[in-house]
């Protein structure tokens, strides 16, 4: 049986889309466009999960839950946000054996129902900040679904906050989505560039968006989490306000942010080679695999406990029933950092055989040493996942100043260029190239000159990442 996968450089989306299976990460759902989380995959979501929420409580966020379960009405209310929407919405029509009054919609984000509590919870200056989080799955409806990047169902995190005025909130906007570059940087090794989106790619309903947006080895372009403000425009719709310390009735600005399961697929694309998944350890279920050879599974099991106790993540495979060669391919697919054989010779000799997931060649490694020195080669190896990934993506980002080269750079990577703004040069360049404005980045320079593709005055006051998207 061939367990490998197609070659990423053959067909990087064949490469995917045989790996998210046979890593054993996910299943197709029944459900067009859903996915079964497997426990491989749920464990990566976790570690994830945990990292993230305890960054958003150490800013002073507060998790709670809200219905699935929207009625219809709510989402009608704010209109640029009903027309984003729309098209993915599932609407549910009977229940309980009856055609509803009122039809109710899936989430497929929850600014409405959380909208309409801060209006009943929020009454005085004194109840601001209101800093909400939940943990929870949405729903909208996927035509062309590919797991982990574009399901019907995902699972995220919503951050829903409400202000006194747009300084406190914007000052929220931009502390969410610091902390998913710090999330994405140094938790999954993803050099994230954070930045602004133009008007065109906003979410539907907010003033300003800001998104993390991370080259994959494709040299395409994947957004990792976005963060938005939203002004007045749900308060004004769902009559968010407060008295101030003068007396005076004013609404309230706010804030939503969301990281979603397709960080998965951000890890899988951002760090994977033509051997399968290459997983940063800080996410990795399994840190280290222990396979022992022969009859050394007793001794392998002691050093899994003593590795435990060092604080690594350690699962020691012993079907003795496949071969060591079998069991190597098949952790290497699954991306495991590091992997110790332990052969009966090796015990003699009290060492075990050290392979690393990216490096050639293995090291023999004293048994009484390992518990003291894989914390440490497990931060070397997630330090070389950022830097490779760093390098990776700065060689694939061209500086353009023609159209030639735009499409040149576009074709393979990211080009940063000087653009006009207009959503009409936006769609043009879409048509052409495939390639869309990802954001303009916060970090960049003040520049401004003519549009790459029309002449036209460049906007923003700086340069622009265009690329070919997921
Ligand atoms: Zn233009």
């Amino acid at each position: 049986m061939n367990r490998g996968v197609t070659p990423q450089s053959e067909d990087f989306s064949a490469w995917y889309n045989e790996l998210v299976a046979k890593a054993q990460l996910v299943d197709r759902g029944p459900a067009k466009g859903t996915m079964v989380i497997r426990p491989y995959g749920y464990r990566l979501w976790e570690l994830l999960q945990a990292e993230l929420d305890r960054r958003i409580k150490d800013t002073g966020h507060e998790n709670a839950y809200f219905p699935l379960l929207i009625p219809e009405s709510y989402l009608q209310r704010e209109a640029e946000h009903v027309e984003g929407f729309a098209p993915e919405l599932a609407v549910v029509t009977h229940a309980g054996g009856k055609e509803l009054e009122e039809p109710l919609i899936v989430r497929p984000t929850s600014e409405t129902i959380i909208g309409e509590m801060m209006a009943k919870w929020i009454s005085s200056h004194r109840d601001l900040p209101l800093l909400l989080n939940q943990w929870a799955n949405v729903v909208r409806w996927e035509m062309r679904p590919r797991m982990f990047l574009r399901t019907t169902e995902f699972l995220w995190q919503e951050g829903h906050t409400a202000h006194a005025d747009e300084a406190d909130a914007m000052g929220e906007t931009m502390l969410a989505l610091g902390l998913y570059e710090q999330v994405a940087r140094d938790i999954a090794a993803i050099p994230v560039v954070p930045g602004e989106k133009t008007p065109g790619e906003r979410f539907a309903g907010a003033v300003r968006t800001y998104t993390i947006e991370g080259m994959m080895r494709d040299g395409k372009a994947l957004q990792c989490g976005t963060s938005h403000y939203m002004g007045a425009n749900f308060a004004r719709a769902f009559d968010i306000g407060y008295t101030a310390a003068s007396g005076r009735r004013e609404l309230c600005h706010t804030t939503s942010w969301g990281m979603t399961t397709r960080m998965i697929g951000a890890v899988i694309m951002t760090h994977g080679d033509d051997k399968g998944l290459v997983l940063p350890p800080r996410l990795a279920p399994y840190q280290v695999v222990i396979v022992p050879i022969r009859d050394t599974a007793p001794a392998c099991h002691e050093l899994a406990v003593r590795l435990r106790a060092a604080g690594v993540r350690v699962h020691v495979d012993d079907r003795p029933h496949l071969s060591p060669g079998f069991r190597f391919n098949e952790w290497e697919l699954r991306g495991v950092p590091i992997r110790l054989e332990v052969g009966p010779r090796d015990l003699e000799s009290g060492a075990a055989v050290l392979a690393r997931r990216l490096a050639p060649g293995k090291e023999s490694v004293p048994l009484d040493t390992l518990p003291s020195a894989l914390p440490v080669i497990l931060e070397e190896f997630q330090e070389s996942l950022l830097q490779r990934a760093t390098a990776f993506r700065d060689e694939h980002t061209v500086t353009v100043g023609t159209w030639e080269s735009f499409a040149a750079a576009v074709s393979t990577g990211w080009a940063l260029t000087l653009h006009c703004g207009r959503p009409s040069c936006e769609d043009l360049i879409k048509a052409e190239t495939a390639a869309t404005p990802r954001c303009i980045p916060l970090a960049g320079p003040a520049e401004s000159g003519t549009c790459v593709r029309c002449d036209q005055p460049s906007a923003y006051g700086k340069r622009v990442i265009f690329g070919r998207a997921y």
